[in-house]
């Protein structure tokens, strides 16, 4: 799997619709001090599922669209499209291109969508889970990461050697499991209590 193109449009700094086609190897993005290198990795953890807004260096979500210049007025929505080769199947979509989307309006709406087809935050998170490329993943280490990891809790290290080893999935989805039972537990004891009343 890797990324083959990303296009912004209204995100930060890229008010215009913009394509980045990235082909096999190593790729360079390179340009003066605020001309958008970050803004481009930020577009890529957005699009897979950042939901704070300071990791993204904004202060709320809707500062990611683009704000406006002398030149140019403000515009009403951000979106961000990564496309990823899929013929390996890494991911786990019958799809040999997965295109992801995220869109944000002013109003704090976002829309997602895979392969252009209207879908959930969950259903983005949950497909790059244990690629290594999800939100929390390793894939994308900017500025200050490496010390970050370096002085964090060894618990907290210990999320990373888990996403790498491919078990978050099964990890929430016990979780979620853990919840529905403990939910189907407590509707169980609501019904003995109704049957005791009745009998
Ligand atoms: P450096 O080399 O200094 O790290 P960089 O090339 O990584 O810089 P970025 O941090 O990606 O640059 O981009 C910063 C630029 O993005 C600033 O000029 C800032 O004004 C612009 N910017 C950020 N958010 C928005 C927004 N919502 N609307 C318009 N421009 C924005």
């Amino acid at each position: 799997m890797f990324l083959k193109r990303i296009e912004l449009s209204g995100f930060k700094s890229f008010a215009d619709k913009t394509a980045l086609d990235f082909v096999q190897g190593i790729t360079a993005v390179v340009g003066p001090n605020g001309s958008g290198k970050s803004n481009i990795s930020d577009s890529i953890r957005w699009v897979l599922g950042e939901q704070r807004a300071k990791s993204l260096r904004g202060g709320k979500m809707e500062d990611i669209i683009f704000a406006g210049s002398e030149k140019r007025r403000p515009v009403n929505f951000g979106e961000v499209s990564l496309t990823l080769d899929n013929t390996d199947e890494k991911l786990s979509l019958d799809f040999s291109e997965v295109t992801v989307t995220r869109r944000i309006h002013r109003s704090g709406d976002s829309e997602y969508f895979i392969n252009k087809q209207a879908c959930r935050l969950k259903d983005i998170i949950e497909l790059f889970m244990d690629t290594g490329i999800g939100r929390e993943a390793y894939s994308i280490i900017g500025q200050g990461k490496i010390e970050e990891i370096l002085s964090n809790r060894s618990e907290e290290r210990r999320g990373i050697f888990e996403e790498a080893s491919g078990i978050v999935k099964f990890k929430s989805r016990k979780k979620e499991s853990e919840k529905k039972l403990a939910e189907t537990e407590q509707n169980l004891l609501r019904i003995y209590d109704l049957i005791a009343e009745l009998e």
